[in-house]
């Protein structure tokens, strides 16, 4: 069931693909010459292609498939959803079952004291709720020009206008530019930029940038501060221990509002349903995506403390919403993924089983001659290439060169392993089995032995 047997050859899919199709984050002129890699179906953790490999997919689609492909649960609720009622908004005081019902489950698993659901199409779009709120919050309260949001160099909040605003990437600002009243501080990311510190001492002082930041800017001028509780698009940067603490204090002394991005970390993927639980975050408001549905349904939102929620109600209207703001259909299905995810404990397994299993695989990696330091929090995890690993060297020449090949590798050996410059990234749906993890080990050690291989042949093993 649901394998599509009579589709097109791959080659005239390609062309169709290339002709009409424009592909998000791409280099669509590149991708025509090179035909798209088209998958067809999905169960578990494995995909199938086009061409019938048996691929396994490490990246949970992205970062999105927490349940794993094929649970046709999902589905059978979406219909009866339909059927029932297809779709009503939410505007105006109007709701409807789904919404309610997504809306209270949420309150369930979140963490204490944020029982408050603002319903958005996606990560993006909640993230541009998310910079409306705040300073509607602060409007109210009589502070309006408490505006400014303070957010981090290579963090990644979505592709609007104010979530690529909120992202601190320089290619996503090229493109576009950015809004005003957003800033950026330096990132954690110490095997990249932490030199001769101990990753404690680094962890602090990056953290201390949001005080420095704030006295400059003036306390008076500022919202709130944006972070993910571990940077994914931007390489899955797992901070030293020191780094969220002082953020929190630092937020707490100056009483700004704290957002965590969990559209990644949350349900479940660091082992608790919320990454703030596991590094200790006492958010203000929390943007969710992604695991929401398992990808099943877009769908995202802003989960808001009782204390924000409790201002922003206190006067008229707040002028922002979605057509599809909390869509039935979309919450239906995002119900029926937090029931799968309650009754079968998949945030225990994430914890119990495959995060301990996958830890001593993945730090394994290092006695590879090409990685520097494999790192895992949950089931997100990265490693970095280099050519030294003693003095955590870059490569010489361009950065993401070697990163790319190795992706290349996994490709070729049906494992869907991304590549951020030169660290190599996964994170794989939370179902998958410690059998499944040898598979993924092995056909990571095997794509890195290519990619080491490949890169001596041509020389590229020399540090910038
Ligand atoms: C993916 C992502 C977003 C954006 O979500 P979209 O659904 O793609 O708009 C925002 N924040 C983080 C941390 C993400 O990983």
């Amino acid at each position: 069931m649901n394998k599509i047997t009579n589709h097109m050859p791959t080659a005239e899919l390609q062309a169709l693909d290339a002709a009409h199709h424009m592909h998000p984050f791409t280099d669509n002129s590149a991708l025509a010459r090179k035909g798209a890699r088209i998958m067809t179906s999905g169960k578990g953790v494995w995909l199938t292609d086009s061409e019938g490999h048996k691929i396994i997919d490490g990246m949970a689609g992205l970062w999105c498939v927490n349940i794993g492909y094929g649970r046709t649960e999902l589905g059978d609720v979406a219909k009866a959803q339909m059927d029932q009622l297809a779709y009503y908004n939410t505007f105006f005081q109007t709701s409807h079952v789904p919404a309610i019902a997504l809306a209270a489950k949420i309150a369930e698993v979140a963490p204490e004291g944020m029982n408050h659901v603002f319903f958005a199409g996606s990560g993006s779009e909640a993230n541009d709720t998310n910079i409306r709120m705040v300073r509607r919050y602060w409007d109210i309260l009589g502070q309006p020009e408490k505006r400014i949001i303070i957010a981090r160099v290579n963090g990644y909040h979505g592709s609007t206008m104010g979530g690529g605003s909120l992202g601190g990437m320089s290619g996503i600002h090229a493109h576009g530019g950015k809004i005003a009243g957003i800033v950026h501080i330096g990132e954690p990311n110490w095997w990249d930029q932490g030199g001769q510190m101990t990753p404690e001492a680094f962890g602090l002082m990056r953290a201390q940038e949001l005080e420095k930041m704030i006295l400059n800017l003036g306390v008076e001028n500022v919202a709130a501060f944006i972070g993910e509780p571990v940077q994914g698009a931007g390489g899955v940067i797992i901070p030293p221990s020191t780094y969220w603490p002082e953020i929190q204090r630092i937020c707490d002394h100056y009483g700004i509002l704290l957002i965590a991005d969990e559209v990644i970390t949350g349900f479940g993927r660091t082992g608790n349903w919320f990454g703030s639980q596991t590094f200790g975050i006492k958010p203000d408001i929390m943007t969710i995506a992604k695991g929401l549905s398992s990808g099943y349904q877009p769908i995202g939102g802003s989960i808001v403390s009782d204390r924000v929620a409790e201002v922003l109600g206190s006067k008229g209207d707040f002028n922002h919403g979605y057509t599809y703001s909390g869509h039935p259909v979309a919450a239906a299905v995002a119900l029926e993924n937090i029931r799968i995810m309650q009754e079968e404990k998949i945030v225990e397994h994430v914890r119990d089983v495959a995060n301990p299993y996958l830890d001593k695989k993945w730090q394994g990696l290092t006695d590879h001659p090409l990685v520097g330091e494999a790192k895992l929090v949950g089931l997100m995890g990265s490693i970095a290439l280099t050519p030294d690993k003693a003095s955590r060297a870059r490569f010489a020449g361009e950065q993401g060169t070697v990163g790319y090949r190795c992706r290349e590798r996994c490709f070729a050996n049906d494992l869907i392993m991304r590549h951020v410059g030169d660290r190599m990234i996964i994170s794989p749906p939370l179902v998958i089995t410690p059998d499944e993890i040898d598979v993924l080990i092995e056909r990571a050690w095997k794509s890195l032995d290519e990619c080491y291989a490949g890169l001596k042949a041509d020389g590229l093993l020399k540090s910038a």
